[in-house]
């Protein structure tokens, strides 16, 4: 790993294995919670905010290896599963290539590093994150939900659409109305 003198950012990464702080200028991961809609101007992503402007759900960063073996974990893990098809998406999970409907919450992940507002040492900034590589990484919630242990300590919880079960997230259940047939649990948590 390179060494600078530059200050730590003060950010570690999130990866359960590491945990170790992400320098600044090496390349990292931002994941963010975000949702997609078809505009005149092309297809136009917006982050999941709650109403005080505040991330809804925190960005998470990865180091740039750390990310690369999350990522291959899932890509083992959902390698038997098909896609699941759906005629009103606008985008594709890059992982499992399902669909993503417009404002279904999804992890956008961007390849970029750390810098401080200038580079002088001792100085201190808060570290902003310059994405370098120029799409996005799109990663949809069931996917996003295999990496569990590291987000849901961080979030709190799984990534969900709205308030359905887990099950539901992974059914994608919001879009065709929660039943136990697609053994969704919504129904009857909703009961108690
Ligand atoms: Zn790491
Ligand atoms: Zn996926
Ligand atoms: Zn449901
Ligand atoms: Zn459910």
């Amino acid at each position: 790993m390179r060494r600078h003198n530059w200050p730590d950012t003060g950010l570690s990464c999130s990866a359960v294995f590491c945990g170790e702080n992400i320098p600044y200028a090496e390349e990292a991961y931002m994941l963010t919670v975000e949702v997609a809609a078809q505009t005149e101007r092309g297809l136009v992503y917006t982050p999941i905010v709650a109403t005080d402007q505040d991330y809804l759900y925190e960005p998470v960063f990865y180091c740039h290896d750390c990310w690369k073996s999350i990522l291959e974990d899932l890509e083992s893990f959902v390698a038997d599963v098909p896609p699941v098809e759906d005629p009103y998406t606008i985008i594709k999970c890059h992982v499992c290539d399902s669909g993503i409907r417009e404002g279904e919450v999804f992890g956008k992940l961007v390849e970029g590093e750390f810098r401080a507002a200038d580079r002088t040492p001792g100085n201190k900034h808060s570290p902003t994150f310059v994405q370098l590589a120029p799409s996005p990484f799109i990663v949809c919630a069931p996917c996003i939900n295999v990496i569990e242990h590291d987000v849901s300590e961080i979030w709190g919880e799984p990534l969900k659409q709205s308030n359905e079960c887990t099950e539901g997230t992974y059914m994608r259940c919001w879009r065709y109305g929660c039943s136990a047939d697609v053994s969704c649990h919504c129904i009857s948590e909703d009961k108690k």
